[in-house]
């Protein structure tokens, strides 16, 4: 059978985890899967329902199946690509722990995702079977936080910490929370847009605590704020959490001013302040979504006067080797002058 344009498919209602899933779920054409197959020999694959049932397969260059549909470029790796493009192995005094800056540390509980972005930074350590941490490196990763009164600030990542189960995440909150120096909570997470269901009234009671805490939501396009995800925000606003957003700018998904108006616009509306846009990490097979710092720079330029200043993040490069992040411009004062 001639592989013609797709039509939209019903909403799944399991997550798909293989390309012939995606191909049973029309979000692949037969004539992909063996390039899909290649890439699932390396790469994990997720689609959530509510991913899948915003993509548009009839668009080859769908923005939403662009950032979760594999593609056998992603097998090609470039001489600057590098497997740990943020070099958290070298900056990890205890496993599950990164620790780069004085003042704040990541705790990586465990390594699943909801969904498992092509573009993704840690894609060689991410995956649904990878890096729970078990109770004594918990423990270890918890007494490196308690005898370490420098940090301040605890970053859950991962992985998606909001895949853990409510008990557990509410553990490891409270944990962190009753330590005297920890000032801030943070929790970077992509479950808000593509996991909308998994923020039950269960898991945003478990990020109720005393100690301010910060989600930081990882979305790259304005149609991942669908009313779901909207609602899921909402019921974290509503239990007291403060949300930031982080985007990557990402060739084909969000790399025009009119596109990246319309992310922080959604941003806002969503009660999520637009934080960081980051420059893509060079991690492997990721060529294809790169965009020059040059290009990022003139697209946040074209912003500049069209949208309100609360919907300017700030646009920042990981240094090569884990010296931290560098903010990018533009320089719009010296571009007046
Ligand atoms: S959710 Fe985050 S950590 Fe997980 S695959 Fe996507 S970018 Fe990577």
């Amino acid at each position: 059978m001639p592989d013609g344009p797709l039509p939209r498919p019903e909403r799944p209602e399991r997550t798909l985890t293989t390309p012939e899933a995606l191909q049973a779920a029309g979000l692949i054409p037969a004539a992909a899967l063996p390039g899909a197959m290649a890439v699932a020999e390396r790469y994990s694959i997720s689609v959530t329902p509510a991913v899948a049932a915003l993509i548009d397969p009839a668009d080859p260059a769908d923005p939403i199946g662009r950032q979760y549909l594999p593609d056998p470029a992603e097998l090609a790796t470039a001489p600057h690509e590098l497997a740990d493009p943020t070099a958290d192995a070298p900056h990890s005094p205890v496993p599950g722990v990164v620790h780069r800056y004085p003042d704040r540390a990541l705790l990586k509980p465990l390594l699943a995702c909801p969904v498992y972005c092509r573009f993704c930074f840690r894609r060689e350590a991410v995956g649904p079977e990878g890096g729970v941490l078990g109770e004594a490196a918990l423990e270890a990763a918890l007494g490196w936080f308690a005898r370490t009164p420098a940090v301040r600030e605890a970053i859950l990542t991962g992985g998606d910490p909001l895949m853990l189960s409510p008990r557990r995440l509410g553990m490891i909150l409270a944990r962190l929370a009753a330590l005297p120096h920890i000032e801030i909570l943070r929790i970077h997470s992509r479950v808000p847009v593509a996991a909308p269901e998994r923020v039950t009234a269960t898991l945003a009671a478990a990020l109720a605590v005393e100690t301010p805490l910060y989600l930081c939501v990882h979305a790259n396009h304005a149609r991942e704020f669908t009313p779901d995800a909207m609602a899921a925000l909402g019921r974290l606003h509503a239990a007291g959490v403060v949300l930031l957003g982080q985007s990557v700018l990402l060739r084909g998904v969000n790399d025009s001013p009119e596109a990246l108006e319309a992310l922080f616009r959604a941003m806002l509306r969503a009660r999520v302040k637009p934080y960081y846009l980051h420059q893509l990490d060079p991690a492997p097979g990721t060529a294809r979504f790169a965009v020059p710092v040059e290009e990022g720079r003139a697209i946040l330029r074209a912003l500049r006067g069209r949208v309100t200043g609360l919907a300017w993040p700030v646009y920042v490069q990981e240094r090569p080797g884990g010296g931290g992040k560098v903010p990018l411009g533009p320089d719009y004062a010296a571009n007046e002058a």
